[in-house]
């Protein structure tokens, strides 16, 4: 074993250790030890007397022994044994830790996440020194710790499906194949991928796939359906003759709730149906539905009666109103980041870094601010496709005010602003405080309204329904973060601003010129929203923008 595998394991003993509730100072030697073990700078086995390291006695020292021979130390195996293994994810939940996991165990009989998530309302609160609120907390950390084990981000999915569709494509057996599923349909976060494909080979096609480098196990192999492991994730390919193409791809683009009620439809309609037999939509006298709107949350009535939205598309958006650059925590400069918006054929882009308080991000003191405007000013003379234009992504304090006086943010073209501290003031402060922001006359869009990013951190607790009345009445915009950890407002309460009147913005919060691209997934999600450009700010034309920046709040 490496030093570092061997601190993990003496971190593992700790823990371990804490779960059953031994004595404070014995954990304190094995976490001490641990970072002894890091800070060493050579390896373990090159020391010829380990008790000469901080902090580690005899005990310890042939614990360490034990792991750099690769032996399992007496005390871990004893360890192991007594400890459902499942715990170990338990002390991982936010705000759980070992002490309360081992507790858990002992008063509760809880061995993992899963048993937790099962656990019947009270009882945890029924413990001593809990009470309603942790109950709360560490049933919703549960639920959530569940889910993410499984969920990828858009932007991996994407990569890792294009991929594997490549390598369907460029086989001779291959006539067409397409992304299916809930990445088809873009769903924030994705479980599994699907692949369609038609072939008259359905069968080397089958095992060519099988037999793909990027394989990691093979599931089940059939004449027509191969279903793997790759990446960590589950995927299922379907082959089909090619006349079967549009209905196995319609089949299995789903969702689920859609294919009932569709299904339910052509019953009605007295429509001979099957898995493969059921007809494109216009059989059954519908529009053509995209694939984003397939949840039936009312595509299907519009799609009757000609009222599907006309969807944003990519190639509306004409710039990006939140990007970062070197000043703060980006990584591009405002030049490199200029070329990246003009390949993307954006005729604007607005340059956002941080407020002097987000000091961990490197946040533009009012003195930086000011050169850094007249730098843009200055590359801005540089370009004549795109005009470039400073912002800020100014912090909103914990009052509610924000982290530059108004006198300076009156010099910039643009102001977004958002919470990136004090995240627990509670749902009625949150709110306040960000009602206050939107009060601001230079503020035209909050930026990830909720905070929250996925697989690491729900959002805090805010009444966003109240910010989109609020935005509404202050003509505020919300941002809707393309950023695919964000994706920040959520599709439910997007759609639900657009409804309100609220206008949106498609930002990618880029800190280097790839995430530029990234305004895609942000697209993707509006188009889950029902959003039309007309909704969009960073859909205006230049001229329009220019007229919109012009014309105040
Ligand atoms: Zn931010
Ligand atoms: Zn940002």
């Amino acid at each position: 074993m490496q030093n570092a595998e061997i601190a993990r394991a003496l971190e593992t003993i700790a823990t371990l250790m804490e779960l059953k509730d031994e004595t404070y100072y014995r954990v304190l030697g094995y976490r001490r030890a641990a970072e002894s073990v890091i800070a060493l700078g050579r390896p373990v086995r090159e020391v010829e007397d380990l008790k000469e390291l901080p902090h580690v006695g005899g005990t310890i020292a042939g614990v360490i022994r034990d792991l750099a021979e690769d032996r399992t130390p007496e005390i871990l195996a004893d360890l192991l044994e007594e400890i459902p293994a499942g715990l170990v994810k338990v002390t991982r939940l936010p705000g759980v830790g070992p002490r309360t996991a081992g507790r858990l165990w002992r008063e509760l009989g809880i061995t993992d996440v899963e048993a937790l998530v099962e656990l019947e309302e009270g009882r945890l609160a029924a413990l001593k020194g809990f009470g309603k609120k942790s109950e709360e907390r560490i049933l919703r950390a549960a639920r959530t710790y569940n889910s993410q084990e499984r969920r990828m981000l858009l932007d991996e999915a994407t990569a890792l499906a294009e991929h594997m569709l490549q390598f369907v494509r460029s086989h001779p057996a291959c006539e067409r194949a397409e992304i299916a599923g809930s990445l088809r349909r873009q769903k924030e976060t994705i479980g599994d991928l699907d692949l369609v494909t038609a072939s008259d080979d359905q069968e080397s096609l089958a095992d060519a796939f099988a037999e793909a480098q990027f394989v990691d196990e093979v599931l089940a192999h059939g004449p027509t359906k191969v279903f793997i492991k790759a990446g960590g994730v589950e995927v299922d390919l379907r082959i089909v003759a090619p006349e079967a193409f549009g209905t196995l791809l319609h089949h299995f683009t789903g969702g689920q709730a859609h294919n009932i009620a569709l299904r339910e439809r052509a019953v009605k309609m007295g429509l001979n149906i099957s898995e493969y037999g059921l007809a494109q939509d216009s059989r059954l006298g519908l529009d053509y539905i995209p694939p984003e709107l397939r949840e039936d949350t009312g595509e299907i009535s519009a799609a009757e009666t000609g009222e599907l939205p006309m969807l944003v598309e990519v190639g509306d958006v004409r710039g990006d109103l939140h990007v970062h650059t070197n000043y703060s925590d980006g990584r591009g400069t405002i030049e490199t980041m200029a070329e990246a918006a003009i390949s993307l054929g954006y005729e604007y882009l607005v340059f956002c870094d941080h407020s002097q308080s987000l000091r961990v991000a490197n946040g533009l003191s009012p003195a930086r601010l000011e050169e850094k405007l007249e730098a843009v000013r200055a590359a801005d003379g540089k370009y004549g496709e795109i005009h470039l234009l400073c912002g800020s992504e100014v912090d909103i304090l914990k009052d509610g005010s924000l982290d530059y006086e108004d006198t300076l943010l009156a010099e910039l073209d643009f102001v977004v602003a958002s919470i990136h501290t004090s995240f627990n003031v509670g749902e009625e402060a949150m709110t306040e405080r960000i009602v206050r922001a939107m009060n601001n006359p230079y503020v035209r869009t909050i930026a990830h309204p909720t905070g929250r990013l996925l697989n690491r951190r729900d959002p805090y607790a805010v009444d966003v329904s109240r910010l989109i009345r609020e935005a509404k009445a202050t003509n505020t915009a919300l941002e809707l973060n393309a950023y695919p950890d964000r994706l920040d407002l959520s599709v439910p309460y997007v759609r639900e601003a657009v409804e309100a009147g609220v206008s949106i913005t498609i930002d990618t919060d880029a800190h280097d010129e790839t995430a530029l691209g990234f305004a895609k997934f942000g697209v993707a999600q509006a188009r889950r929203a029902w959003v039309e450009k007309e909704s969009v700010i960073n859909c205006l034309p230049w001229t329009k923008f220019e007229e919109y920046l012009k014309s105040g709040k």
